[in-house]
């Protein structure tokens, strides 16, 4: 069911609601992934007028990925499951956009949103009695890099998440990707990472990797899974109330047995080895904590490794409005949601991967129950029950795969461990051991490691797993790069 984009504006369009004192929108919706996007088009059903934001260039965010259009996939759907579900939504957004109820401003990256302090009403006169714009949302568009502001009387967070690294010796060798890189290369761009790919790491994600390399024709030496499928045991209960999700894991395992790929548990990629790229790993069975037990290493030759421990949600815009974050399952900072997915901070809502990391399908959920709650709507309660089950089995995956404070047994001191500045890990150690560093603050502040161009968004985990300490969620002042003209255009009363 391949659905055509070429009615949905591209990157380069005008951005109508491009100025501070254009009419505001009902509910300015950051993100277009599963929850923005079904948020977006429930809201516009429902009567708002939406302003629809993203940095990619189409809808669908980190899980529903477009094939270059140059490439000419006819089937993009044959590498997505729930295709469908997107489908719909996306033909919505198509709908909404033409008849103008939803503003949807692709290739636009919202680097700030910012409280309005006039009081100010610019609404026609027919909408006169709403309430006038509370927020105003900087974007930063195009390859020109146009400045964009969006006045909003509601706004909805739908950012996603990003995947989390633990470094090992040789992770910076060409050839070791990311988990969901790897699969992002095969959605976005037909291409494989490797013809030999380890697949390694911790999650759900795994499997689904393994198998979409395996069938696209890479062969996958073994899934290398760090957690206990033991581990399941006690959330029996959450389980038994997603057959569908058990059903999706029956595929993945199957697909895995068709391909002869083994799954190993309980063990690790504690190096990778090779010259110019990678030519084989080290994998070692860990014990609870994940520290590599002596004596279980052995070498899988390969000549690519997909990596990755689960995904952390990205929050930087929520927590840089002060919105109040918790400690999800799986040990990442997620944002703090109520029954009707409210932040702590009026106005600002948020669904999808911001609230916990939790996959595709609760993330539709949740921007439509989002969508019901902004419009003033009572949310039909089969939603509240969909959300409900599928977020306890995603908290029951979040606590099998949460690292094992031994995963920094397998850093060598000479291991760099953050990219951008070369950080090697002993000399965090160091700051720790000989400094006193107590938190990642601190030996960030004394190795600058978490200081270079991702600001931490890699590093972030292992630096504070290092000090001692959880992650804390992400908090900086500005979500991407921005050009200082944009930054001295700022009015001062948005400042
Ligand atoms: C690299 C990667 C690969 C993945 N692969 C799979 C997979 O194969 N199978 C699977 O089941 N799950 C996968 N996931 C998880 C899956 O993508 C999520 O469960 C799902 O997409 C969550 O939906 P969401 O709407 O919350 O966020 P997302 O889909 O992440 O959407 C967030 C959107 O927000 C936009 N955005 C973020 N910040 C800004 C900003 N400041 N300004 C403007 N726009 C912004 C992004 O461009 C993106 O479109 C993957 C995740 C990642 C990170």
């Amino acid at each position: 069911m391949p659905t055509s984009p070429s009615d949905l504006p591209g990157p380069g369009a005008p951005a109508a609601a491009g100025r501070p004192d254009a009419a505001p929108a009902d509910l300015a919706v950051v993100g277009a992934g599963p929850a923005g996007l079904a948020a977006a088009v429930t809201a516009a059903r429902l009567g708002l007028r939406v302003t629809l934001l993203d940095a990619g260039e189409r809808p669908g965010g980190q899980f529903y990925r477009h094939p270059a259009p140059q490439l000419g996939a006819e089937r993009p759907e044959a590498l997505h499951h729930g295709w469908a579900a997107f489908a719909a939504r996306e033909r919505a957004l198509r709908a909404h956009t033409a008849s103008g109820r939803v503003t949807y401003l692709p290739g636009h990256h919202v680097w700030t949103v910012v409280r309005r302090d006039a009081p100010q009403d610019t609404a026609p006169a027919g909408a006169a009695r709403r309430a006038p714009a509370a927020w105003v949302l900087h974007a930063v568009a195009g390859p020109e890099e146009r400045a964009v502001a969006v006045p909003a009387r509601a706004v909805l967070l739908a950012t996603g998440s990003y995947e989390r690294q633990l470094p090992f010796p040789g992770w910076t060798l060409p050839g070791v990707v990311g988990a969901g890189g790897a699969q992002a290369m095969l959605k976005a761009g037909l291409v494989l990472p490797g013809r030999r790919v380890v697949v390694a790491g911790s999650g759900p994600l795994l499997l689904a990797v393994a198998g979409s390399l395996a069938s696209a024709g890479a062969r996958v030496p073994a899934v290398v899974e760090a957690a206990a499928y033991t581990g399941y045991a006690p959330a029996l209960p959450a389980l038994l109330r997603n057959p569908a999700k058990l059903a999706e894991g029956a595929v993945y395992g199957g697909a895995l047995l068709r391909h002869g790929v083994r799954l190993l548990t309980r063990h690790a990629v504690t190096e990778a080895h090779g010259t110019d790229r990678v030519e084989a790993v080290t994998v070692a069975r860990l014990d609870a904590d994940w520290r590599p037990l002596p004596g279980t290493a052995r070498r899988i030759p390969c000549d690519a490794v997909a990596v990755g421990h689960g995904l952390v949600p990205q929050l930087e815009l929520a927590t840089g409005l002060g919105c109040a974050t918790r400690r999800a399952a799986d040990g990442t900072a997620a944002l703090d949601l109520d029954a009707l997915q409210r932040t702590s901070v009026p106005g600002i809502w948020s669904a999808g991967e911001t609230g916990g990391i939790a996959g595709a399908e609760p993330a539709l959920v949740e921007g439509e129950i989002a969508a019901h709650a902004v419009a003033g709507r009572p949310v039909p309660a089969a939603l509240v029950r969909r959300r409900a089950r599928l977020r306890a089995f995603a908290d029951a995956m979040g606590r099998v795969h949460r690292p094992g404070e031994g995963w920094t047994g397998w850093l060598r001191d000479d291991t760099d461990v953050c990219r951008c500045e070369e950080v090697p890990a002993g000399r965090i150690r160091e700051a720790v051991s000989d400094l006193g560093a107590r938190d990642a603050r601190t030996a960030k502040l004394l190795t600058r490691a978490g200081m270079g161009w991702c600001q931490g968004r890699m590093c972030g985990p292992a630096v504070a797993a290092l000090a001692g300490e959880e992650q804390a969620p992400d908090r900086r002042p500005l979500s991407c790069p921005v050009p200082l003209r944009l930054l001295a255009g700022l009015p001062p009363a948005d400042g």
